[in-house]
C-alpha cells in the first residue's frame, strides 16, 4: 500500500485528481479500523495530516469556516462559544484520545448515519465546501449526504472546509446510546434556535439511511413558539413536536436498536432539547 504525504493543499488536490482511487487520511479512526480489520485494502492512502490549512478555523463574519481537519478537542475547547451545538456533540465522541485524532472532516467523509457532527450541522445549516482542481463546490450538508455511508463527493474532491453560522439563540444536541461513554448513536437529535429569525433547525442522527432535517417539525415549531412574549411552551406544542420529528425518521431495526425504540427515543429528545434550548432562550 503506497503512503503518500502532500504538505500543501494544492498538491493533495493534485494527487487526488491524478489518482482517485487514493483513500484520503484524517485522524484515521475511521480508515485505520477498517483497515487493521482487513474490510478495506486501498491501493494507496492520502495522508492529509500534514497540509496545515486544513486543521484551521476562521470566524469570517458571521460565519466560522472549519477547516476538514480540525478535531473534536478543538471544537469543544476553542469552539463552544461560536458552536455550541456542535460542541455538545463533540463532547460524546468516543473517548480522549478518538476526540483528539478524529476530526469533523473525517466524521463527513465516513458519512455514517451515526455519525454525531451531523445533527447540529443539519441543525445550524452548514455548508460543506468541497475541491477538486476542478475547482470549488459549496453543498449545503442537508443536499452532502446520499445514502448509508455515502456522501455528494466526486472521486477527485475533497473536503476543505465546513462553513456554520455563529450560533445566535441555544443549540443543544442529545445522543441516546446503551451506555454513556465510547458508544455509537441509538439515535441521536440536534436541534438550534435562530430568534433573528424566528426559526428552528434539526438533525435527526442514526435513525434513517442518511441523517436528515424534520423540515415540517421545523416549521411547526417555529410557527408555535411565542418569540416575543417568550411564553412557555405547551405541552401540546412540544408532544406535536416529538411526534412530527419522529415522522420525519425512517429507522430499521439493527442489533443496538429496534426501529420503534428509535422513533420514541427521538420523540423523547426532540421535546427535552426543545425544551432545555427555549428555557435558556427566556433567560437571556
Ligand atoms: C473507538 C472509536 C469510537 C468512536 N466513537 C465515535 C462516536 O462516538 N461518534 C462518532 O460520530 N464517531 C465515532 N467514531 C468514528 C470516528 O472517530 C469518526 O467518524 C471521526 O469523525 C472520523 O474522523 P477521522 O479524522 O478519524 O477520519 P478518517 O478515519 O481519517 O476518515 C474517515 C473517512 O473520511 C474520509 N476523509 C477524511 N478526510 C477527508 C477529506 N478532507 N476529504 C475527503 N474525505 C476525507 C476518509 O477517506 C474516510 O473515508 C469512533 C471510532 C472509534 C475507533
Amino acid at each position: 500500500m503506497e503512503f503518500l504525504q502532500p504538505r500543501t493543499w494544492a498538491d493533495a488536490l493534485a494527487v487526488k485528481a491524478e489518482r482517485p482511487d487514493t483513500v484520503p487520511l484524517a485522524g484515521g479512526t475511521d480508515v485505520m479500523v477498517e483497515v487493521n480489520f482487513d474490510q478495506s485494502r486501498p491501493s494507496a492512502l492520502l495522508d492529509l495530516t500534514r497540509v496545515d490549512d486544513l486543521a484551521a478555523w476562521a470566524q469570517e463574519g458571521d460565519r466560522v469556516r472549519l477547516g476538514a481537519g480540525v478535531s473534536y478537542t478543538r471544537v469543544i475547547s476553542e469552539l463552544g462559544g461560536q458552536l455550541p451545538g456542535l460542541a455538545k456533540a463533540s463532547r460524546t465522541v468516543g473517548s480522549p484520545q478518538i476526540r483528539n485524532r478524529g476530526t469533523i472532516g473525517g466524521n463527513l467523509g465516513a458519512a455514517s448515519p451515526a455519525g454525531d457532527a451531523h445533527p447540529p450541522l443539519l441543525a445550524a445549516g452548514a455548508v460543506v465546501e468541497v475541491e477538486s482542481t476542478r475547482g470549488l463546490r459549496e453543498i449545503p450538508v442537508s443536499e452532502f449526504y446520499t445514502g448509508v455511508k455515502r456522501n455528494a463527493l466526486a472521486p477527485d474532491e475533497l473536503i476543505k472546509s465546513i462553513q456554520i453560522r455563529v450560533a445566535t439563540g441555544p443549540q443543544e444536541f442529545s445522543k441516546i446510546g446503551t451506555r454513556n461513554a465510547m458508544v455509537i448513536a441509538v439515535s441521536s437529535f440536534g436541534l438550534a434556535l435562530f430568534p433573528d429569525e424566528q426559526r428552528v433547525g434539526t438533525g435527526i442522527g442514526s435513525a434513517a439511511p442518511t441523517p436528515r432535517r424534520a423540515v415540517e417539525a421545523e416549521r411547526f415549531v417555529a410557527d408555535a413558539l411565542d418569540w416575543d412574549g417568550l411564553r412557555p411552551i405547551d405541552d401540546d406544542v412540544a408532544r406535536r413536536f416529538g411526534d412530527l420529528v419522529a415522522a420525519a425518521a425512517a429507522p430499521i431495526d439493527d442489533v443496538r436498536g429496534t426501529a420503534r425504540y428509535r422513533l420514541h427515543t427521538l420523540s423523547v429528545m426532540a421535546r427535552r432539547t426543545l425544551g432545555w434550548a427555549w428555557h435558556a432562550y427566556r433567560k437571556v
